[in-house]
């Protein structure tokens, strides 16, 4: 009997249509097909293995997004190796760290920072670092160009490793979450599905490519369905609405949608060629999704995941798609809501944490045998640390994070309930609901608020409108407005950031 091959790369190649059919375009009009894709990836995989790489190797790569970093994407998983993707945004002292625990043979990186990383004591162990600018030029393109494009794809199993993705931990060590050949072939299967992606779809790529969100759900989607890309080194509303006529779809977090919004010549017209919105990475407000609806006539699909479980929820194709709620389990996801002391599965409409089980279920964290252990139940569930109810319908609804919950006076408090009143306020844009030390209560609930443009909403008036809304334990102490909230790059709001502000807000004073 036949196996089925496994191997990622060899499987986003499987429903490939004509050769010579486009798979990835700039804004510059610069196109590369799909069998220039291939022969991309069969250079870089030459390069790789002529520096020494072996399949299971890492190739640590921190590089401003281009086609070639595309293929270098691609041709490090045709080798058989690890790609490790590393935000840009890491500093020196941070890619110090990754590098000690992943010890990739091959490091890629923007040529201004090649000889401080070269000089790096835990690159001392790395075969070449390697450079590739924005402009898809660097050594590593210099070798490419030398390189065949003929090159065998490395077979390998479906639970050798494809990539180790460094999760944003906000607290302790970042920890490098092992996606396997078959978590990628299994979400990316499962996508083309749910939300009919085919040959024929032209997919806005505005998303970093070093995140889960822009490297797998975006490409290795497209890729697997044979449709094709617009590929954006950032989001930016003009350009994304030029290229809107030419699309079919796009995938993005919350933030390009309000600020798709903002944009007057974002109108029902622009998006009439378009199939699909979907939005994840961060909770889209429902009021963002009713107002998208009201302009465009677009219902946006949103969905969640997770750089460890992949995509694991989604609203429906067909159906009703739910604002303020994240959907239902994809098909081959087994997901639970369980008390946070017993474990115990909840009733419907009550909170707990969200925990997964399914072939998309990361293999644990690099390096972390212990803590991965902790982080699974016996039974296979990984305990995501989300909260979330399902309500009546079957809906999920995703309510924070266990670590973001408040304890206010032995009292559990949801940001998010808090959030959605605060919201709903006259004036009020949005905000973000956290905790601080307090005195009495053990943690102060606290509100940071934006204000819709022109607005002259007080804080005496926040306090005041919940007083009737939420029960005294869940009311804000105190409420400060900003200009905006702080988020991290997939439009994430940082609580950690919020809560060191306003750290000593309820100390007595004089107490230090
Ligand atoms: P990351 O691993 O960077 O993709 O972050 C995953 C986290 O983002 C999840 O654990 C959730 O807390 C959050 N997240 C992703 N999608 C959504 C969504 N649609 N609504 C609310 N939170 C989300």
């Amino acid at each position: 009997m036949a196996m089925t091959d496994e191997t990622l790369y060899t499987r986003l190649f499987s429903n490939q249509p004509d050769a010579d059919k486009v798979f990835l375009e700039t804004a510059e009009g610069r196109a590369l097909t799909y069998a220039e894709i291939q022969a991309g990836a069969g250079r870089v995989a030459n390069a790789l293995v002529r520096l020494g790489v072996k399949p299971g190797d890492r190739v640590a790569v921190q590089v401003e997004k281009s086609p070639e970093a595309l293929l270098l994407y691609l041709g490090t998983i045709r080798a058989g190796a690890v790609y490790l993707p590393l935000n840009t945004g890491y500093t020196l002292a941070e890619l110090a760290y990754f590098l000690g625990d992943a010890e990739p043979t091959v490091v890629v990186c923007d040529p201004e920072v090649r000889d401080e990383i070269a000089r790096l004591p835990e690159a001392k162990a790395v075969a070449s670092v390697e450079t590739l600018d924005a402009a898809g030029q660097g050594s590593l393109a210099d070798r490419m160009e030398k390189e065949s494009e003929a090159f065998q794809t490395v077979p390998r199993a479906g639970d050798d490793l494809a990539a180790i993705l460094y999760t944003s931990g906000t607290t302790g060590r970042s920890k490098g979450a092992m996606l396997t050949q078959s978590n990628l072939t299994s979400n990316a299967e499962t996508l083309v599905e749910s939300w009919h992606f085919t040959a024929d779809d032209v997919l806005i790529h505005a998303l970093p490519f070093f995140h889960t969100h822009g490297l797998f759900v975006a490409t290795n989607t497209l890729l697997m369905a044979g449709g094709s890309l617009f590929f954006l080194p950032k989001f930016d509303a003009g350009t994304v609405i030029d290229l809107m006529p030419r699309a079919t779809a796009l995938m993005g977090v919350p933030t390009y949608y309000t600020r798709l919004l903002a944009q007057e010549f974002f109108t029902h017209d622009v998006t009439e060629g378009m199939r699909l919105f979907i939005s994840g990475s961060a909770p889209l407000l429902a009021e963002t999704h009713q107002a998208f609806s009201a302009r465009t006539g677009h219902a946006i699909l949103e969905r969640y995941g997770m750089t460890e479980i992949n995509m694991t929820t989604s609203n429906p194709y067909e159906g009703e798609r739910r604002p303020g709620t994240v959907g239902f389990p994809l098909p081959g996801t087994e997901l639970r809501v369980v008390d946070l002391e017993t474990g115990n599965p909840v009733a419907t409409d009550e909170v707990g944490v969200i925990e997964v089980r399914g072939p998309h279920v990361f293999k644990g964290y690099w390096n972390m045998p212990e803590k991965t252990a902790t982080e699974f139940r016996a039974d296979g569930f990984f305990i995501t640390g989300d909260l979330g109810k399902i309500d009546g319908d079957g809906y999920v609804h995703i309510v924070g994070r266990d670590k973001d919950l408040i304890i206010s006076g032995g009292f559990n408090v949801y940001p998010k309930e808090v959030e959605s009143e605060i919201d709903a306020l006259e004036g009020v844009a949005e905000s973000a609901v956290f905790g601080v030390p307090h005195p009495d209560f053990g943690e102060g609930v606290t509100a940071v608020v934006v204000r819709n443009t022109g607005a002259h909403v007080s804080e005496e008036q926040v306090l005041n409108a919940l007083k009737d809304r939420l029960a005294r334990y869940k009311q804000p102490k105190r409420a400060f407005f900003v200009d905006e909230l702080p988020r991290n790059t997939m439009g994430k709001i940082q609580k950690n950031i919020l809560r060191e502000t306003y750290d000593r807000l309820y100390q007595p004073a004089g107490q230090d």
